[in-house]
């Protein structure tokens, strides 16, 4: 750390509790609150002013229970060795649970309402505030079946997830991937956390041996790896037929009622900018000195670590000035963030390790990481505190009920700030080799977030097509699909081992349900937004703090259009390509230079 005497930060707690009597008096109101709500049970249909009723009493005790949650979860946070706060948290999951079947009542007697009767109930000005709030829980009424029906798959529920449950056991307990030797020859337990390590490691031969080793164990279990996938799919395509989707992608996308050409735009979109990865991998080739890379070529790291140092207030300086396209609005409510003391950072034991932005609607949106002062601090800052300003301003701007933002667009707001963070960085500095570092810091992100998780959701898609077509999962359809998909997206600089057709069997994501696209769908609204607020047009920038403000009073791909992103067009991710593809020539030149300045010295 640049400065090792400086005070890091804390969180103040107490503005969400002053005191723990504070805490215990809203605790003992969570079950008053819920008999309340429980007692609308039977009369929702009555009328518009009791369902109204209903519905508030619904959202005041979810409002109350967030507040007691998380002041509950950060104390624990900041320090898990705390017994009592261990035994306070105990005691509220408790009651929750305890609690929980008391409001399940809601949503099956809402969608017992007659559609005539309920449309009127929609169309009266009590029912106004809340109208797109039940509009969205009724969206779901077409897919849910005659109540028998439902009863019998729910009590099917848990036998429906075995396979991924076998998937997490084999592959998280069972699984034995033996030890394999370092550069120095020491053995090292291979596990999934070491293996990541040992894929950074600067020895190709350790890459190598650790590589064949781990893929080795998976062969041997192929088959089986290949029966909870196909179990797991199956769910989800048997699932989407009995509640009448056209396919599995269609309801799994309906939640965020988003269309099925957004995935598939993705897809063709990445596909048309695969050359700008192509280069990618050939300036690793190239850097790496080697005829071809294999698989085991890509995690290592092309330059030297990063040895700045960052005092916290340097850090803090460093993500204000990032951020001043967002202009003075923005800057006035980041300051609150020091101010009020929204950000806890020192190191403890006990405390979670990782970084996250939370709260609710009662408190800051608060974060926790654990400072040192490297540059990927300043980086996590900045992410954690575009998650906490997204949440600030929604909160500020929605009422209760629509403050909450969608998953879909969740990683926006965090990673835009990255983005004006490197932009800005990149703009105070001329040393080549640090500019060279953060474009390959980047690359690699783009990499990870828009290549990787867009290859990831192809495979899911072309999994979940076969099943609908009729062809089941085996390992070596599998194998097959998955080792050309890695060799179109890595292109000519790659000859990769065959071994790599296995690593379906690794990923957990694919027991998900086309979850990842959105990892890459948010990353790619990220540069175009960011790119908008750079140019310093007003518009762009009002229309980017509009959807910091929109929370959930709008659907994702409206809230992302009116934001300056029409993500249901490939523009979008076809952009933030193009911008790899700078970000990639940027790098090159910069090594170029870096190479240069090092043989004059
Ligand atoms: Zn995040």
């Amino acid at each position: 750390m640049a400065n090792k005497n400086e005070s890091l930060p804390v969180w103040d707690l107490e503005a969400i509790y002053p005191s723990l009597e504070d805490w215990q008096r809203d605790f003992d109101m969570i079950r008053p609150m819920t008999e309340k709500f429980a007692s609308f049970k039977g009369r929702l249909g009555e009328s518009a002013e009791v369902l109204k009723a209903a519905v508030e009493a619904g959202l005041e005790l979810n409002r109350i229970t967030e507040k007691v949650y998380v002041y509950s979860h950060l104390t624990l946070d900041q320090d898990t060795g705390v017994d009592p706060s261990r035994a306070r948290h105990g005691k509220l999951n408790a009651l929750l649970a305890e609690l929980s079947p008391l409001e399940a009542y809601f949503t099956p007697e809402l969608m017992e309402i007659a559609d005539d009767r309920m449309a009127q109930f929609l169309d009266s000005a009590v029912l106004a505030p809340y109208r797109r709030h039940l509009q969205e829980i009724l969206a779901e009424k077409k897919h849910i079946l005659s109540e028998p029906e439902e009863k019998l798959l729910g009590s099917y529920s848990n036998v429906l997830g075995l396979s991924s449950n076998v998937f997490n056991t084999l592959n998280d307990t069972d699984l034995d991937f033996g030890s394999v030797k370092d550069e120095k020859g020491k053995a090292v337990k291979l596990s999934h956390g070491s293996y990541l390590s040992l894929m950074e490691n600067p020895d190709r031969e350790v890459r190598k041996r650790t590589f064949k080793k781990l893929y080795r164990t998976y062969n041997q279990f192929k088959n089986t790896f290949a029966s909870t996938l196909d179990g797991t799919v199956r769910r989800h395509t048997v699932g989407a037929k009995i509640r009448n989707f056209p396919n599995a992608l269609n309801a799994a996308l309906e939640g965020d009622r988003v269309p099925e050409s957004v995935y598939r735009n993705l897809i063709a979109a990445v596909h048309e900018k695969l050359p700008a990865f192509y280069d990618y991998m050939e300036l690793r080739r190239e850097v790496m000195k080697l005829e071809k890379l294999d698989m085991f070529d890509i995690y290592n790291p092309l330059l030297p670590d990063c040895r700045k140092e960052y005092s916290f207030a340097e850090a803090a300086e460093l993500v204000k000035a990032a951020v001043k396209p967002l202009g003075p609005e923005y800057g006035k409510a980041l300051e609150l963030a020091f101010k009020q003391r929204w950000i806890d950072t020192p190191e403890r034991k006990g405390k979670r390790s990782g970084a996250y932005s939370s709260g609710c609607f009662d408190t800051y949106p608060y974060v926790l990481m654990t400072f040192k002062g490297t540059l990927n601090d300043v980086f996590t800052l900045a992410h954690e505190l575009g998650h906490s300003m997204h949440s600030y301003f929604s909160n500020c701007t929605q009422p209760y009920v629509y403050a909450d933002y969608r998953i879909f667009v969740a990683e926006v707001a965090s990673t835009t700030n990255e983005i004006l963070l490197f932009e800005h960085l990149l703009e105070q500095s001329s040393d080549p080799a640090f500019r060279a570092y953060l474009y390959g810091h980047l690359a690699d992100e783009i990499r990870g977030t828009i290549y990787r998780q867009t290859m990831f959701a192809e495979f899911e898609l072309f999994m979940h097509e076969s099943v609908e077509q009729g062809t089941p999962l085996t390992a070596e359809l599998l194998n097959k699909k998955y080792y050309e998909l890695n060799k179109e997206f890595y292109g000519p600089a790659m000859e990769p081992d065959k071994a790599i057709a296995l690593e379906w069997a690794r990923i957990p994501h694919f027991h998900y349900n086309f979850y990842v696209y959105k990892y890459a769908t948010g990353m790619s609204a990220a540069l175009k937004l960011a790119a908008n607020l750079r140019s310093g047009r007003k518009e762009l920038r009002e229309a980017y703090l509009g959807f910091l403000k929109a929370g959930s009073s709008k659907d994702v791909l409206d809230i992302m259009k009116d934001a300056g992103v029409d993500l249901s067009t490939r523009e979008p991710v076809i952009s933030a390509l193009d911008y790899f593809g700078n970000v990639v020539t940027s790098l090159r030149r910069e090594l170029q230079k870096a190479a240069a300045q090092g043989q004059q010295s």
